[in-house]
């Protein structure tokens, strides 16, 4: 028996398949999606008080270019898993890549005003403050804090212009959380470098002008920097499909098999892992300032469709079990602030250390999964639907528990931090720090 051929079947489907989905407002006109954003009703304790004039001017542009922009993309782009490269010069014109880093075209914000940037980002999508992030507080700022000056000149001008684009490549399919037992390799041959290995999770490789790889350094056993071209002979990034989260996000899978790297952009000051770790330091602290303003925008759209939605004659902002969630959300974006404020002051009066930096992003995202988990329950139905924001944030919040070391691992360094002990081996392999 011969069943009926697929293709066929494609083209005698009505045409009602063919149609775009219906707005979401039309169908269900009771509550406002995120498309239009709702208002911030977050900032309950007046942080705007906490920042200087220029921090306060660069949260407002962020936030209506975001509101403006994104918002009503949003969803759309990440269900189809997207990047929308059209709302790139609209990110440059608001010229906050390169963060806090001083010259070269960057715009030298201060580490407070570069994470209010990076919250009101996330505030609307965390997609694209991670897309921002890991160019600008990954790749240009391992450039700026470890390249020579003539990499800095060369390369950061047209990253801070968004004109070109950069990722970030440390983790390996066999070394995650492990990351510095990383096994690619990098050899020394006339002129330059041989890189071979694998990495995993990349953002923004499937697209990236200009990559920065760590590999280790077969004469010294040392992890090292490169820099390493799009066109790169030798070079492949595979996007990584199926997430549930970040899908605005491009991650790849990168191969690099016999990759020629010349002399000049081997990572002129990044000769060991400790190298690493001046960076992962800011970017930590950036890093925290995206399930804050996850938290925000989730709290702002609860807050809005709750006045909204009726239910039993009353607006659901009416019952008192719908409140109670509502102000255990407040109390958290609240706290998570001024967290994030006292990690942003600790890091520019130098006493920051890795244990600060790893308690502020397992304390911050632990709490934002749960003020994602109220507000999922609050919008009922709607809270499943990207459209009203809170489901898609619920999701955006997996990959930023886990990533920039997962809640477990930066535990593990806060408590080796406070306690003395190191307890990332299993107990037969450890050894007091
Ligand atoms: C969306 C996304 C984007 C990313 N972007 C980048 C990027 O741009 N560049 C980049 O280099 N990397 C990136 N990563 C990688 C990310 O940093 C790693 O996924 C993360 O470090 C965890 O590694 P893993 O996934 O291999 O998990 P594993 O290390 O396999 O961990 C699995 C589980 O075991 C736990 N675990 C592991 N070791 C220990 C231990 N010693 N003690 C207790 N528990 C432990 C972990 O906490 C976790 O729960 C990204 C990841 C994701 C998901």
């Amino acid at each position: 028996m011969t069943g009926p051929n697929p293709a066929d079947m494609n083209s005698k489907m009505p045409s009602y398949f063919n149609l775009p989905a219906l707005d979401v407002s039309v169908a269900f006109p009771q509550a406002t999606p995120a498309s239009t954003f709702p208002p911030c009703a977050s900032d309950y304790f007046q942080f705007d008080d906490l920042l200087t004039p220029e921090e306060q001017a660069v949260r407002m542009k962020v936030r209506k270019c975001m509101e403006k922009e994104i918002a009503p993309i949003m969803t759309q782009y990440w269900e189809k898993a997207n990047f929308p490269f059209h709302v790139i010069p609209k990110f440059a014109e608001l010229h906050i890549a390169g963060g806090t880093i001083k010259g070269y075209g960057c715009p030298g914000l201060s580490m407070l005003g570069s994470a209010v940037a990076a919250a009101e980002i996330a505030r609307v999508d965390a997609s694209f403050s991670v897309f921002i992030l890991v160019h600008s507080c990954l790749a240009m700022l391992t450039i700026a804090l470890c390249g020579s000056e003539a990499q800095k000149q060369k390369y950061l001008p047209s990253l801070a212009e968004l004109k070109t684009i950069s990722c970030w490549a440390l983790t390996e399919p066999d070394y995650g959380s492990d990351a510095s037992s990383l096994k690619t390799t990098a050899t020394k041959v006339e002129g330059g470098w041989i890189l071979e290995g694998q990495k995993r999770w990349i953002g923004n490789s499937t697209f990236a002008d200009l990559l920065v790889i760590f590999a280790r350094n077969t004469t010294t056993n040392q992890i090292n920097g490169y820099i390493v071209k799009k066109d790169a002979p030798g070079l492949t990034a595979t996007k990584i499909e199926n997430k549930i989260g970040l899908r605005i996000v491009q991650n790849g899978d990168i191969v690099l098999k016999k990759l020629f790297v010349p002399d000049e952009d081997r990572i002129a000051e990044l000769n060991s892992f400790q190298d690493t770790n001046k960076v992962l330091a800011a970017s930590r602290v950036m890093v925290c300032w995206q399930p804050i303003g996850v938290s925000m925008g989730i709290y702002d759209m609860c807050h809005r469709y709750l006045k909204e939605r009726k239910q039993f004659g009353a607006p659901l902002a009416a019952f008192q079990i719908n409140q109670q969630k509502l102000v255990q959300m407040l109390g958290n974006v609240q706290a998570m602030v001024l967290v994030g404020w006292r990690l942003c002051k600790l890091y520019e009066s130098g006493k920051l250390t890795p244990g600060h930096a790893s308690l502020g992003k397992s304390w911050i995202s632990l709490r934002a999964r749960e003020t994602a988990a109220l507000g999922r329950e609050l919008l009922g139905g709607n809270g499943i639907l990207a459209d009203y924001l809170v489901a898609k944030a619920f999701c955006d919040l997996e990959p930023i528990y886990t990533f920039e070391g997962t809640y477990d691992i930066n535990t593990l360094v806060t408590g080796r931090e406070v306690t003395g002990f190191a307890s990332f081996k299993p107990a037969a392999q450890r050894s007091r720090m």
